[in-house]
């Protein structure tokens, strides 16, 4: 494959860039999307992003994580993902030195951390690129600030905790970002990111798919102009370099995932069947560490 033209990996600086396919188009994206966009791999760290970069404007954007964005689940499921962030937040607060006083989430959308976090009185705050929130997480005593992180500047090493769950994966600056969060984040602050796992077992059963139904031109990775939206994409390796590039020490690490998806959705739905036939892939995907998630506690340390 051609590789002279590529650029470097933004993550560990590497040149041996490959294109691995084209990306999906959704008819939403569609009228914005007008470069010859492919998704590259990086051999070295794993890592993986969309040449060239995408040019999309601020309202392009913001058109594309509109309500929709998130969808119906049932309630075993709304269960369990509120069990999830009680013990993501007893974990963080497990790993940090001090009690958590300031604590912010990045990507907050429906707000439901926020609202975990208000109830261990941490002076909370939310960020978002828009407004989601429920009710109940729009409470005076959190601050939510609409826009990114760069424009929320924040004052240096002001937090104690930030969460960081299903964000990275949309942004065209992983590096620019994780430096923003470590320069806001106090020594020895403890940072939660999780992020779709591009080494998953569920990838390369669909490549094998793609290539039996003649679209091995399509990517299975990354979903830049397609719901919901992923324009770069990481492994164990490439998050573990990305948060030691820019001043992070990894103090947990898991795979996860995939084994609950069919419960997402309700019994004897068209979506109910399709996972539950996946379940034994996931199953299997456990032993070979190939699930579908990976997520990090990371603590900032000097540079
Ligand atoms: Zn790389």
């Amino acid at each position: 494959m051609n590789s002279v033209s590529l650029p470097e990996c933004p993550i560990c600086g590497g040149n041996e860039i490959v294109m691995i396919g084209e990306p999906r188009i959704s008819t939403q994206a569609a009228g914005f999307v007008y470069g010859d966009y492919h998704v590259t791999k990086c051999k070295t760290c794993r890592f993986y992003f969309v040449s060239p970069e995408i040019s999309f404007s601020e309202q392009e954007w913001e058109k594309l994580y509109g309500d929709e964005y998130f969808g119906e689940m049932t309630c075993w499921w709304a269960r369990k993902r509120n069990k999830d962030r009680i013990q993501r937040l007893d974990r963080l607060q497990e790993y940090y030195h001090r009690n958590i006083n300031k604590f912010l989430d990045v990507g907050c959308g429906e707000g439901y951390v926020l609202i975990e976090a208000l109830r261990r009185n941490w002076v909370t705050y939310g960020l978002d690129i828009s407004d989601n929130r429920i009710d109940s997480a729009k409470d005076k005593r959190i601050t939510f600030l609409k826009g990114d992180i760069f424009q929320a500047s924040f004052p240096n090493d002001f937090f104690d905790c930030i969460y960081m769950d299903s964000v990275l994966e949309h942004v065209l600056d992983p590096i620019r970002h994780l430096s923003e969060i470590r320069r806001i984040l106090r020594k020895g602050g403890v940072l939660y990111i999780g992020v779709p796992n591009e080494d998953c077992l569920f990838n390369d059963i669909r490549k094998l798919l793609y290539i039996l139904s003649d679209r091995r031109k399509l990517s299975v990775h990354l979903k830049p102009f397609e719901s919901p939206y992923h324009i770069i994409g990481f492994t164990k390796e490439s998050l573990t370099k990305a948060l030691d590039k820019t001043g992070f020490e990894i103090v947990r690490f898991r795979n996860f995932g995939g084994e609950y998806e069919w419960r997402k959705y309700k019994f004897f739905t068209e979506p109910f069947f399709m996972h539950l036939c996946l379940l034994p892939l996931h199953l299997v995907a456990i032993p070979l560490k190939k699930r579908i998630y990976i997520d990090a506690i990371a603590r900032k340390i000097d540079l």
